[in-house]
């Protein structure tokens, strides 16, 4: 059932890559663990799916909310092509609800993905040719999807990913790995690298984000990647007071040691206050140097220590405009499905939110 080609120079639905059909009448998305389980009208917890008559598809397909180029080191990945430098886009959309989550409009996005679903956007829509193009034309060695949660964006994803390859271009995919091993699969097909975050090891701290998420899911993803042969990097964003107890780092630390190797690089960033969690300090440096030495005393020998960085969620609306080689007006015009299924003149969701 789902599309696997798309060659759409204009904006349209697509259909979502992985959905199942239940004998109940709904249709279940399988991109991520979530599997939200979906009637007609009806969107998935995040936003970026919809039901329509039965079928899912991608609101946010081709949609960027920020284009930004620089070193890969930046992503964090440290020991993939080192020295080489590439191009960062995001869309809106993520399956996680962080309490210390920078940008929301970005990474949540759902005022963004509200307008699609209306046929009101005016956020660019870049295909995946005009993406790789704007990639080689900048000199970048590699395409990276993060600041929203690319597995709810799997279907662009995958298009730019297959695109870039042909090229010569690598590609990175960060992301926080609550996703289904069907969706992983089809990822370490077409992407290089994951670069995950590994949160905690409680499941207090994952259910508190995200109430069906476990440890033991996330974990599993990330060892599965590395499995199926992508180059995988962690990192672990150290709040005080929610993770950072020297017991949890050790534990943290000895896990990547074990699953993926005492050579496989640890990545420790900096919180900086946001959202519910503005009230929480950044953390002090001397917790992101317990943490590395815990790191290194585990057997880790590639232990990375940021005093400077957050997680690489949205921080800021960059101009994708400026990375395109088209009038930037255009770039920013209205987004109407130009699929001619929709008999409501590319209006996308309207009446069905209203009367679903
Ligand atoms: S990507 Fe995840 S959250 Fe979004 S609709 Fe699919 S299962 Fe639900
Ligand atoms: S911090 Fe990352 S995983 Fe968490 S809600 Fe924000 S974008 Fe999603």
């Amino acid at each position: 059932m789902a599309q696997t080609t798309t060659d759409h120079d204009q904006y349209q639905l697509v259909e979502t890559h992985l959905q199942t059909r239940n004998t109940n009448g709904t249709t279940q998305c399988d991109l991520c663990l979530w599997r939200c389980k979906l009637s007609h009208g009806q969107r998935g917890f995040c936003q970026a799916h919809v039901n329509r008559h039965g079928t899912l598809y991608n609101l946010s397909y081709g949609i960027l909310s920020a284009i930004d180029i620089g070193p890969i080191e930046d992503k964090p990945v440290k020991h993939f092509r080192p020295g080489t430098q590439v191009m960062s886009v995001g869309s809106y959309g993520c399956n996680f609800r962080c309490g210390g989550c920078h940008n929301l409009e970005i990474s949540w996005g759902v005022e963004a993905l509200d307008d699609l679903a209306k046929g009101q956007s005016t956020a660019a829509y870049v295909s995946p040719e005009r993406l790789v193009a704007a990639a080689l034309r900048h000199g970048v060695d590699g395409i990276a999807f993060t600041y929203s949660e690319p597995a709810v964006w799997l279907e662009y994803v995958v298009d730019v990913a297959k695109l870039a390859r042909k090229a010569g271009l690598y590609t990175v995919y960060v992301s926080n790995s609550f996703v289904t091993d069907e969706a992983l699969e089809i990822v370490a097909k077409h992407v290089d690298v994951l670069c995950s975050d590994v949160k905690s090891l409680s499941d207090a701290f994952y259910k508190d984000i995200c109430p069906v998420a476990t440890v033991k899911e996330v974990l599993g993803s990330i060892a599965k990647a590395k499995q199926l042969g992508m180059h995988v990097e962690v990192r672990t964003n150290v709040i005080p007071g929610k993770n950072d107890s020297p017991e949890e780092l050790a534990n943290i630390a000895a896990w990547v040691r074990d699953s993926l190797g005492a050579d496989s690089p640890w990545h420790i960033t900096k919180f900086f206050p946001a959202y519910k969690l503005s009230d929480v300090p950044p953390t002090p440096t001397e917790i992101l140097h317990t943490a590395a030495d815990l790191g290194r005393k585990a057997g880790l020998q590639n232990v990375y220590l940021y005093d400077d960085k957050g997680c690489d969620c949205a921080e800021t609306n960059m101009p994708v405009a400026a990375y395109l080689d088209d009038d930037p007006l255009a770039v920013h015009t209205i987004k109407k499905c130009a699929a001619d299924c929709c008999e409501d003149e590319g209006i996308l969701l309207k009446k069905y939110e209203q009367n679903p």
